[in-house]
Parts: C-alpha cells; sequence; structure tokens
C-alpha cells in the first residue's frame, strides 16, 4: 500500500533547463493563449518591430507551464498565411466559382442585417446557425437563443458527443479535456482511441511523468502512433470493436470478482432496484419511495430504504418484493448477468476484436493488480455528503483516458458507457491514482439543462426561452412535433438522435437543401469547412450547396453567410464572407462557461488579447456577432433604449456580461474591487488582471477538495456557491442509465410522445440501459467480402485540422498523406511500398499511395487525415502536393446509411447521441494498376477572383 501526500508534483514548475533556451529576438514580449488546437496553451509571442518573430512556451501556464510543440512554434506562420481574407466579400458569380466583390463591412453587416432581420421577424428557425473550432461557444450559442432559432450547434456531433454524452449520462464528466489521468499517482494507464492531437502538451506532460515513475501504459488503438509509441504495451484492436474488448476485461474482474464493491455501494447505482414487469409503464424503470427517493433493500433490516441513506448496507441480488407486490431486482445483479454472459468471455472476442484473450486476462489481472493489490492512500481527510469524515483518502492507481476513436462509432455512446462500467468497477473514478474530473465539471447527472426549440418556443422576434442544447431524460423532452416529425433542422433531439446533447452538424447541410424537415433561408457557419474537411461525403455535400430549385432558379439553401480567417474550401460556396481575425489579432474567452482549460486541481480560464492589429480590413468574429446582434435588436445586445448594451465590442461583452446574477464569462478577479472568484459584480479592470497574470487565472482548490468531487462536501458546497453545481443534491454515478429505459418504453407505446413505427425497433435495440455492444451499422449493411477492410483517419501530432495543415512550416513535415497500412496486408494484396491503390467504399472510390507498416491492426488501413487539400484554396497551387498527392477518406463516408426496407434512411451516426460514424468505414483496396501516379478525385482547382473597390475600406 503506497502512502503519500496529496501535493502533487503534476502541477509543480517543470525543472529550469541548464542552458537558455529563450534568447531575446524581439523588443518585446506578450503572453496570450495558443490556438494553433485545441489545448489552449499559454504563450509567450515575441515581437520585433511591432512584428511577430518567434513565440514560445509560458512556463507559468497551468496547462503547458512553457512546453510548447510543432503546432504552437509554427503560429507565426498562421498569422503570416497567404490565404488570408482580406476584406468582407460579396459573392458575384455562381456558387463555387469564387467570383466575389470585395465590399465595405457596413454594406456587408447591412447584408447580413437585412436576411436575418426578415427571418427573425418571421420565423426565427429558418436561420441555421452552426459553428465549427469554435472556441467561444458560450457567446455564439447565447447569440443564438437571442436570435430565436432552435437551430444552433458547434462541431461536437461530428466529433466527439457519444464521449461527451455517455461520461455526462453516467458520471456527470467526460474524458477529453473534462478530465485527465492523477498523474502524480497513476500506477497504470489505458488510453483508447487517443490521437495526438487534442490534449496534446498536457498529455505529453503527464505521460513524461508517468515514464519517469515507471508507471506502466497501454495504448488501445488500431494504431501504434505517437503515445502508443512510447507506451510499454500497443493493442492494437479491430475498429469498432473496443466495447467488446472492455466488456470482456469487465467480464474477467467481475469472474475473479476483483471490483470495488464498497465504492459501487457508496457512489454508484448499483444498489438500486429496478422493476421487472414485463409490458407494464414503469418495467425497468427504478423503484421509487413515496418521495421520490430511488429504493434499495437494506441487507440488515430488509426494509427497503432511500438510497441516499448513510451507511447504506444493500443487498445486491436476488429478487425484492416491493410494496405494490411486483419484483424487483438490483442493478448489480442485472449488471454482473450482462457482463458474466459467455458472449462477453475474452475467449468469444478474441477473434473479433483481433486481441488474443490470453492478452485480455493478463491486462484484466493487472488492472486488478495495480487497484486492489497497491492502493494509494492519501493523508488527507475528508468530508463525504452524509457529513461523515475520513481521515484518509484512499484510491485505486488505475486511470483511463479516451478520445474519438471510440466514440465516432454507430456503438460509440454504449461503448464509452461501458469503459465508465469499468472505471466504476475497479474504484477508479476521481479516486487517488484514478481518473479525475475537472471543474466545473462533475455536474449533476445529466446536467439538468433541456434542449429547447418545442413548438411554442420559437416565436418571430423572441428569444428563445433557454439554450439549444441540453440533456433529455424522457421522451417528452424531445424536439418533435405531435407527428413525432423533428423540431431542428439537423434533426438533432428527435427519433433519430434522441440524446444529441451536440447537435448534428454534419446533417444541416443535406438536410437543409432536401428541406428535410423544413427548408431553411439562411446557413450561417463561423469555421466550419463544410465543402471538404469537414463533411462526410464531400462531393455530395458541393452538389448540396450549388443544388437549385428547378422552378425558382434559386440555390436550395438560399443564403450562406459564412465567416473564416482563411480560404478554405468552404469560402467559394457561401453567398456573403465576414473575414475573421488570425488568433493573435483578436480577443477571445476561453470561459467555464464553455469549454474550460481546467485541470483537476482547480478550475482556469484565459483569454486572448490582439498581441498585433490586423493589417487588411478584418474583424474578430465574436465582435461582428454582438454588432450583428445589435442591428437586429436583439435584448442581449441592446439597451432599452436601442444603443448598444456592448458598445466596446467582444472585451467589453467580456467584462459586463453576466449571464446570472454575478456569473460572468470570466471567473477571475470579479467584483468591483477585483478580489471575488466565480461570482461577483463586472470588474472594468477584469481583463487588464488577466493580461497581467499571462492571460489566465487558476484557482486552486484546497487539498480537502481535490478528490471525490461527486461526494466531497467541501468541494459541492464551495462548486455550488460558485454555481458550478446547480444543487447540494447527492451525484450518484449512473451505472444503470434509467433516462434509456424510458425511450424503450416508449417505444413499446407507453408515455405522451412515442416513436413513429420506423424508428421503435431500433429504440428499443439500442438505448439499453445498461451498455452493449453491437456490430457498427455499416459493417452490418455492407458485404464483407466486397469491403473487408477497415479504414480509419487519424490527426498527426504536427497539426490539428485544415487550417493547421495549410502552414508553411507544418507543410514541410507532411505535405501529402499516405495510406498506411500493414507489410503483412499488403503482401497478400499484392502490394508494395510507394505504390498507388484504389481505396472503394459503398459509396465511392479514392486513389492513394501506400506507405507500408507493421504498428497497424492488419484488417485496417488509415491515414492522416485533413492533408488532402483542394488545388486553390488555402493559396495552395495546383501542383500542391496536398492536391496532387493528397485525398480524404471523407468522400467515401456516407452521411446516410443505405436505404432500408420502407424507404427510411437513417443518418451514418450512432442511433442515441447522432454522433457521425465516420470510424465505420468499410473498403476494398486494391492495386491501382498502370495508371500514372497521383491521387485521385481531383477537384477543379478552387479560385477567388475579387472585384476590388477602394471604398469598401
Ligand atoms: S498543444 Fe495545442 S495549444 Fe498547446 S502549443 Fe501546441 S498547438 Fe498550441
Amino acid at each position: 500500500m503506497q502512502k503519500t501526500t496529496i501535493a502533487g508534483e503534476a502541477r509543480a514548475p517543470l525543472a529550469e533547463p541548464d542552458i537558455p533556451l529563450s534568447l531575446p529576438v524581439g523588443d518585446e514580449v506578450k503572453t496570450t493563449t495558443c490556438y494553433m488546437c485545441a489545448c489552449r496553451c499559454g504563450i509567450r509571442v515575441h515581437l520585433k518591430d511591432g512584428r511577430v518573430r518567434y513565440i514560445e512556451g509560458n512556463r507559468d501556464h497551468p496547462v503547458n507551464r512553457g512546453v510548447i510543440c510543432g503546432k504552437g512554434a509554427a503560429g507565426i506562420m498562421q498569422h503570416n498565411a497567404p490565404s488570408r481574407l482580406r476584406a468582407p466579400l460579396l459573392r458575384v458569380g455562381p456558387r463555387g466559382s469564387g467570383e466575389f466583390k470585395e465590399i465595405g463591412w457596413e454594406e456587408a453587416l447591412g447584408i447580413a442585417t437585412g436576411w436575418l432581420g426578415r427571418i427573425r421577424a418571421t420565423d426565427p428557425k429558418k436561420l441555421a446557425f452552426f459553428t465549427g473550432r469554435d472556441q467561444s461557444q458560450s457567446l455564439t450559442g447565447w447569440w443564438a437563443i437571442q436570435f430565436g432559432t432552435p437551430n444552433f450547434a458547434a462541431h461536437g456531433g461530428f466529433c466527439s458527443v457519444s464521449m461527451a454524452a455517455a461520461g455526462l449520462y453516467t458520471f456527470g464528466g467526460s474524458f477529453w479535456e473534462f478530465g485527465e489521468p492523477d498523474w502524480d499517482h497513476t500506477k497504470y494507464l489505458v488510453m483508447f482511441g487517443v490521437a495526438e492531437d487534442h490534449a496534446s502538451n498536457p498529455i505529453k506532460i503527464g505521460l513524461g511523468r508517468l515514464k519517469a515513475r515507471g508507471a506502466k501504459i497501454v495504448v488501445v488503438n488500431p494504431v501504434r502512433t505517437g503515445y502508443g509509441a512510447i507506451a510499454d504495451e500497443w493493442v492494437g484492436v479491430r475498429p469498432g470493436t473496443d466495447g467488446l474488448l472492455v466488456g470482456a476485461l469487465i467480464h474477467e474482474l467481475l469472474s475473479r470478482q476483483k471490483i470495488d464493491l464498497d465504492y459501487l455501494v457508496r457512489y454508484t447505482n448499483a444498489a438500486a432496484l429496478v422493476i421487472d414487469s414485463p409490458g407494464s409503464a414503469d418495467h425497468g424503470l427504478l423503484a421509487r419511495g413515496e418521495a421520490g427517493e430511488v429504493l434499495v433493500k437494506d441487507r440488515r433490516t430488509g426494509a427497503l430504504i432511500g438510497i441516499d441513506t448513510p451507511d447504506l448496507a444493500p443487498v445486491l441480488q436476488g429478487e425484492v418484493r416491493l410494496a405494490d407486490g411486483r419484483i424487483a431486482r438490483p442493478v448489480f445483479e442485472l449488471m454482473v448477468r450482462r457482463f458474466l454472459a459467455p458472449e462477453n468471455a475474452p475467449d468469444a472476442v478474441a477473434a473479433r476484436t483481433g486481441i488474443p484473450a490470453e492478452q485480455i486476462r493478463r491486462i484484466a489481472s493487472e488492472m486488478a493488480s495495480a487497484a486492489f493489490d497497491h492502493p494509494v492512500v492519501l493523508d488527507q481527510p475528508w468530508t463525504d455528503w452524509h457529513g461523515k469524515r475520513h481521515d484518509k483518502m484512499v484510491g485505486r492507481p488505475v486511470a483511463f483516458h479516451a478520445m474519438r476513436g471510440i466514440s465516432a462509432h454507430a456503438n460509440g455512446f454504449q461503448t464509452c458507457r461501458m469503459l465508465h462500467i469499468l472505471q466504476m468497477l475497479l474504484g477508479a473514478i476521481e479516486t487517488p491514482g484514478s481518473f479525475r474530473v475537472k471543474p466545473p465539471y462533475p455536474k449533476s447527472i445529466p446536467p439538468r439543462v433541456k434542449p429547447r426549440g418545442k413548438v411554442g418556443d420559437v416565436k418571430p422576434g423572441t428569444p428563445l426561452p433557454g439554450p439549444q442544447l441540453g440533456f433529455v431524460t424522457t421522451p417528452d423532452d424531445l424536439l418533435v412535433d405531435d407527428d413525432g416529425i423533428p423540431l431542428r433542422i439537423d434533426k438533432a433531439y428527435s427519433w433519430d438522435a434522441p440524446i444529441a446533447a451536440h447537435g448534428l452538424m454534419h446533417m444541416v447541410i443535406a438536410n437543409a437543401a432536401k428541406g428535410d424537415p423544413y427548408p431553411i433561408d439562411t446557413l450561417f457557419m463561423y469555421m466550419a469547412n463544410m465543402s471538404w474537411n469537414s463533411s462526410m461525403n464531400v462531393p455530395a455535400v458541393i452538389g448540396q450547396l450549388t443544388e437549385k430549385d428547378e422552378t425558382t432558379g434559386e440555390y436550395k439553401i438560399p443564403r450562406i453567410i459564412y465567416s473564416d480567417a482563411y480560404f478554405s474550401e468552404m469560402v467559394p460556396y457561401a453567398d456573403l464572407i465576414l473575414p475573421d481575425t488570425t488568433y493573435l489579432e483578436r480577443w477571445d474567452c476561453i470561459s467555464l462557461l464553455d469549454r474550460p482549460i481546467s485541470d483537476a486541481d482547480g478550475p482556469a480560464d484565459a483569454i486572448r488579447h490582439p498581441i498585433v492589429e490586423p493589417d487588411r480590413n478584418v474583424r474578430g468574429f465574436q465582435d461582428v456577432l454582438i454588432d450583428l446582434g445589435w442591428r437586429l435588436g436583439l435584448p442581449g445586445f441592446t439597451q432599452a433604449d436601442g444603443s448598444r448594451k456592448f458598445p466596446g465590442g467582444y472585451p467589453d461583452y467580456i467584462t459586463n456580461h453576466e449571464r446570472g446574477p454575478g456569473v460572468g464569462p470570466l471567473a477571475g478577479w470579479r467584483g468591483k474591487d477585483g478580489e471575488a472568484y466565480g461570482k461577483g459584480e463586472p470588474n472594468p479592470n477584469q481583463l487588464e488582471r488577466y493580461i497581467a497574470n499571462g492571460g489566465f487565472n487558476h484557482h486552486e482548490l484546497a487539498h480537502e477538495q481535490r478528490y471525490m468531487k461527486f461526494a466531497n462536501r467541501a468541494y459541492m458546497e464551495w462548486a455550488h456557491s460558485k454555481g458550478f453545481l446547480e444543487s447540494m443534491d447527492r451525484l450518484v454515478m449512473q451505472i444503470y442509465c434509467e433516462p434509456l429505459q424510458r425511450f424503450r418504453l416508449a417505444a413499446d407505446g407507453h408515455g405522451n410522445v412515442v416513436p413513429p413505427e420506423t424508428h421503435r425497433e431500433r429504440i428499443r435495440a439500442y438505448f439499453d440501459p445498461l451498455p452493449v455492444w453491437y456490430e457498427p451499422f455499416e459493417e452490418r449493411m455492407v458485404d464483407p467480402h466486397q469491403f473487408p477492410m477497415h479504414a480509419i483517419t487519424q490527426r498527426p501530432m504536427h497539426m490539428y485540422h485544415s487550417w493547421g495543415s495549410q502552414n508553411a512550416w507544418l507543410r514541410q513535415i507532411t505535405a501529402a498523406n499516405r495510406l498506411y497500412m500493414a507489410r503483412v496486408k499488403a503482401r497478400e494484396l499484392n502490394i508494395a511500398d510507394d505504390d498507388w491503390v484504389w481505396i472503394t467504399s459503398h459509396q465511392g472510390r479514392v486513389k492513394a499511395q501506400v506507405k507500408l507498416m507493421d504498428g497497424v491492426n492488419p484488417e485496417t488501413a488509415w491515414t492522416w487525415n485533413a492533408i488532402g487539400k483542394r488545388a486553390g484554396a488555402w493559396a495552395l497551387d495546383r501542383r500542391a502536393p496536398e492536391a496532387t498527392r493528397g485525398f480524404l477518406l471523407n468522400h467515401l463516408i456516407g452521411e446516410l446509411l443505405p436505404e432500408r426496407e420502407g424507404g427510411y434512411r437513417f443518418s451514418n451516426s450512432d442511433p442515441v447521441t447522432g454522433q457521425a460514424a465516420w470510424y465505420d468505414l468499410r473498403v476494398r483496396i486494391e492495386k491501382a494498376e498502370g495508371e500514372p501516379p497521383g491521387s485521385s478525385p481531383r477537384f477543379e482547382p478552387l479560385h477567388l477572383s475579387v472585384e476590388r473597390a477602394e471604398a469598401s475600406r
């Protein structure tokens, strides 16, 4: 048993280098926040004569503590990119022609106000406002609420909503940037489907710590890249079978009785009783007492008592008779039955996952040994939710981290849920040594906010009564009309995707072009390269953006407003371009209301501020949005007398906007004197305080508050006082996810809101309240002999989305992607290194050049995403390697599944959350015999032809 103190090393400053790494290269240094990926590290920008010369990591910053990655250091070339847009543009040629005229901001904003004003005055839902790599969603979402449209979301549905939703519905938090391993104490880390692009520097720093301490790192990923290269063990799982692997690990732990029963009883709903009454309207729901409390059976007295009773000693298996005579069973028993079933045994899943049964058994045994033979005990007293004092914190030093590799499948939600069950069985959430949640998480399970946009919520000239995105817990919360027709353009929160907590950005254009469920008037997008890298099925999306109504001759999507800093592939397909600044020219707010940069020891937020002034006629999108809000008369942006609420633009908003009493975009230095944290009046000097502090604020939790946050009274009281927790109600982690059962009951015809017949079978099958693995849809629907291989993408650690891969320095690392495949498989297919091959899916084919390797699952081929580009876009020459030898797999992925009997086509998404299932792609790979080298398809180069007007400046 390891005894240690809570004072960790993970947050300590990294050792000072022996040699000066940062010689002065300029005459001024300013601190801000990097935007070259989602980590949002602190950076020091060196300037000479007012020009950016060098970027390094900020050693004081809690996210990266001085570490800078290749992307971050190359930000200077992002700032100087030749593809930067220079002025507002109005399309004058057909969509796709790239023919624009330059206009001034007054004209641009006047046009946008005219288009949007008409919609708002008549039918606000005819605006679809979707953002991509937006780091200001608390503002963009709030603007959309003020406008009154239900059709708002960011890119999460395309990216990883299954991961987020699974976590939020299970323990009120998530992996991703919402939690992290306990880097100080973990002894065994397992990473599922993690690429190096996302939580990049923080994970690298953490992994360095683990390696230094000799902790074991296991990487589960079909491809051994990046983190896999430094792992102690690589598990090359077959794509889409992670759930089978996790189920087998659970099977092993249960078989050997290596689980933390005490943790399950104290902190989860393992003891809750599930009504066993087939056919009744509450079959499968949790038994409740008169006051609505979830019931368990007390082992000592045999009485049925509330799950919140202190010192619970519940019955965990066997039939329990309820007061009304019906039968119920504990969740624990149902879970054990599920996972002890023979189909979850390692031998049963070995062939399908590609992982030998012996390896699965050994990993389970290593996890159990780390958790139960080597617990971490911290000499740190704490008080639990019941008020009981504990003199130590005891934890299981097995940590997990997972990302979109397990999420972007049609079975992603249930797979992610299953991984959380594994964590709970090991007692490995929020305990020392395990996975820790970052404040303001955990939230209520799930968070209590409901999506708005029902009939009656959407009215001309009126804000929506609440946010578009939230957490449904019953079919009554769905956004469907009386006939079950979706009320949102992306069909989020409909029977197609009931728990679509992030919306379905990938469905917007296809649905809008078809007018399904209704036509829209204007598509307004920000940083979303939908005609290329952010779409599934690129040729189809381009077709939809340019498709015209045969009778009117008008585009099916009549108006498209787009904001981007660069000439991306999306620009030529829009009608009005609002050019954004680079990240070094703008204000920004990395807010706790949004996706914060906290760590497990305390919440953090940050700003960006202009390091240099733009040398073009561009404006920060957030400034533009605030201006548009006032021009449209949106209440949140307009004073009662009609004047601007935020005349100072975005910095004014960041400082003075209050989402609730005393709660604003930034938590630090609030109150008139700047002494308050979390809640307090707006402080006119708040931004100066942030700038003086290096652009960030980090609040350190007291040691007593740092673990068991879901049950730690000191933490919960503090979090409640800051508005992070809605109430002091107990947070009970959900092994059994009751909201899913409510949907199943609806599919059986119970309740006021029931699914149409076309959806019933699907809801019954996939809304299992206990996690279950099922075969991904594409794999099930295509002929396995015709399409025998998987094809997936990863993002490289040196690039991040398409705006990173245009970077002149980073292009020197990778300017053309290859299709990587296993040597052994290539031999079988008579393919040699450097050969050109055709990759064919049920939807189309793409030609690519092969690179052979060993560290990949033999049934899987993969490539770097976002490298393949369309010539002309991003200021790339028509001979650029990105266009001539690079390729995208997106062309092969369908946003819809093949048609089923009856004609209905479901989206190629997780049926629970709507997460795009782009890792389910099945392909055939064949040598491109006798063909000239070069990738295919080649799209016509894009042009940007701008009529310049001096007066537009
Ligand atoms: S990890 Fe991301 S945010 Fe941090 S320096 Fe690199 S690119 Fe910038």
